[in-house]
């Protein structure tokens, strides 16, 4: 997929609000006003490309207008930026309750994911499960988010892949370092590595309904760990954690 640069995006969006035609003045006013740091020949270099790429047409000193297609690419773009931010906006987890839907949301998505891991997985992706629980049981086990990532990947559905990169996002990371702390303090690491290995093993029998419902049991673990774990006056361990993911 082309990737848009948020320079040709701005251009873009700018003139999609424009009623009449743009001059290559004013979209340098505009983007200088967006914050960015660009020259003149810059601008006409990248008012030359878009007239290239048919998505802008010049009208000579008047300046510019999109074309249809060009307004298509702008239209895209808004809905690909509030699909963004709404994402970023499901991932800025605050409290205990936002951490619990989160780990509830990932179980719907992940026992599909199960199930079709166990449907499509290729073999060497099967082997490579395998390893991954396997040498993650010589006692320094962590929850790790990469198996859940990895489930997500061999599942080849299209739909659950798109969600499950995005809900393992690396600026997740340290909710991985928040669920292992959660985990040892309610002695559960070793059962969760056991479900690893359960889940793995059920894929690896091509048992699609054994190897979701062992996704369930796993997810529904963790969620009831973390509600004992605040329960047990820790909310406020969960609360300066996530703030920190926030702030970083
Ligand atoms: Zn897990």
């Amino acid at each position: 997929m082309h990737h848009t640069p948020p320079i040709e995006s701005a251009l873009l969006a700018a003139m999609s609000a424009q009623a009449g035609p743009m001059g290559a003045r004013a979209a340098l006013v505009h983007l200088r006003d967006k914050g960015f740091e660009v020259s003149e020949s810059t601008i006409s270099r990248l008012l030359r490309e878009l007239d290239d790429r048919a998505l802008t047409a010049s009208l000579g000193k008047k300046g510019r207008v999109l074309t249809e297609e060009g307004r298509r690419a702008a239209a895209n773009l808004l809905l690909d930026s509030r699909r963004a931010s709404n994402f970023a906006d499901a991932l800025n987890l605050r409290d205990v309750h936002d951490l619990v839907d989160h780990l509830a949301g990932r179980r719907g998505i992940e026992r599909e994911a199960a199930r079709a891991a166990a449907l499509r997985a290729r073999p060497e992706e099967v082997a490579r499960l395998h390893e991954m629980v396997e040498t993650s049981g010589s006692g320094r086990w962590q929850e790790r988010l990469g198996f859940h990532r990895s489930i997500g990947e061999v599942s080849h559905n299209k739909q659950i892949q798109a969600i499950t990169t995005t809900l393992f996002d690396e600026r997740l990371d340290p909710l991985e370092h928040l669920l292992v702390l959660i985990g040892i303090k309610q002695e559960a690491l070793v059962r969760w590595d056991e479900e690893h290995r359960a889940i793995v093993a059920a894929i690896s029998a091509r048992d699609p309904d054994r190897a979701e419902d062992l996704m369930v049991v796993h997810l529904d673990g963790m969620i009831r760990d973390t509600e004992l774990f605040a329960d047990g006056g820790n909310a406020h361990v969960i609360h300066a954690v996530l703030a920190e993911i926030e702030s970083t």
